[in-house]
Parts: C-alpha cells; sequence; structure tokens
C-alpha cells in the first residue's frame, strides 16, 4: 500500500493560538500554533537556558567509566597550561572546563588581557549574555570606557 505522494495540500483548519493568554480562533495549518499577531517575531516564546548550563563553565565529558576515576584535564582557557584533577563519574558527563583558578569569570577576563586576546574576552562576555538576555542586543552595551590610557612606555626621543 502507498500514499499517494503528491497532494499534499494543506488545509487550513480551525486552530486555536497556543500563545499564553490568547486564544484567539484562527485558520492555519495543521502545524501552526499561534494567530497570525502571534506569530511575529516579536512575541516568539524563546526558550531559556539556565544561566549555569553546560559550555560555558563546563564541558560534556563522553566517557565509559563504570567506577569513579580521577582523571587529570587541561585548563580550557586559552594560553593557560594548569592541568587539574577531576573525579569522574559513571553516567555524569558534565565536568568543569577551566583549572581551579580559571572558574571565576574575572579572572579569566584578567588572564585574557594578560595574553592580550581581547577578542577572547569579547567572544567569552557574548556567549554568557546570551544565556542570561534574549537576543535583543541593539548596541546597548558600548562599553567605551574612556580614560583608559594605554601606558606605553616609549617615549620619541626627539633629539
Ligand atoms: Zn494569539
Ligand atoms: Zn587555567
Amino acid at each position: 500500500m502507498q500514499l499517494p505522494k503528491s497532494r499534499r495540500r494543506q488545509k487550513l483548519r480551525e486552530k486555536k493560538c497556543q500563545y499564553p493568554g490568547c486564544g484567539k480562533i484562527f485558520f492555519g495549518i495543521h502545524i501552526s500554533k499561534y494567530c497570525p499577531e502571534h506569530r511575529q517575531d516579536r512575541y516568539r516564546i524563546r526558550k531559556r537556558t539556565k544561566p549555569e548550563d553546560v559550555n560555558i563553565k563546563n564541558q560534556t565529558f563522553k566517557h565509559s567509566y563504570t567506577e569513579v576515576v580521577t582523571l587529570v584535564m587541561d585548563c580550557a582557557l586559552e594560553g593557560c597550561d594548569h592541568q587539574f584533577e577531576v573525579k569522574v563519574y559513571p553516567r555524569q558527563f558534565i565536568y568543569p572546563k577551566y583549572c581551579p583558578e580559571h572558574r571565576n569569570e574575572y579572572k579569566r577576563i584578567r588572564h585574557l588581557q594578560l595574553i592580550g586576546r581581547e577578542d577572547l574576552i569579547e567572544q567569552m562576555k557574548s556567549e554568557s549574555e546570551s544565556f542570561e538576555l534574549d537576543a535583543i542586543g541593539d548596541g546597548l552595551d558600548e562599553n567605551n570606557s574612556e580614560g583608559e590610557a594605554e601606558d606605553v612606555g616609549i617615549v620619541d626621543d626627539v633629539a
């Protein structure tokens, strides 16, 4: 038995808008969930990720250990060669990604400043922000900290 493949006409049917508090009846194809108004982008309900969600401070470490083992891992921070011990538990796959010192965001930023990787700081900040805010970022955070005169110790010798 074969189902006819063509004829995939999307029948419009009466649907009830699923937007919280709306419930308006509209005509839509079977997968439509929202009335035309609530289909607009600004109403889109975004799933919030938990702030302490994986892969910012943690990493997913796939393993198949069946008993607790202690492993030595490398700090994931660019330019840090510290290693740290991690106790790996069976069926637990989320582990810290930075050495104890760099589990603190401030310290990571300091470190990146020292090695001159401002680009990675920006990246890190945007990653952690996107977990707290919805992506509405409209150039609101112009952190142009003035008065941060660079202390360049070179004086032109006009001689
Ligand atoms: Zn609606
Ligand atoms: Zn480190």
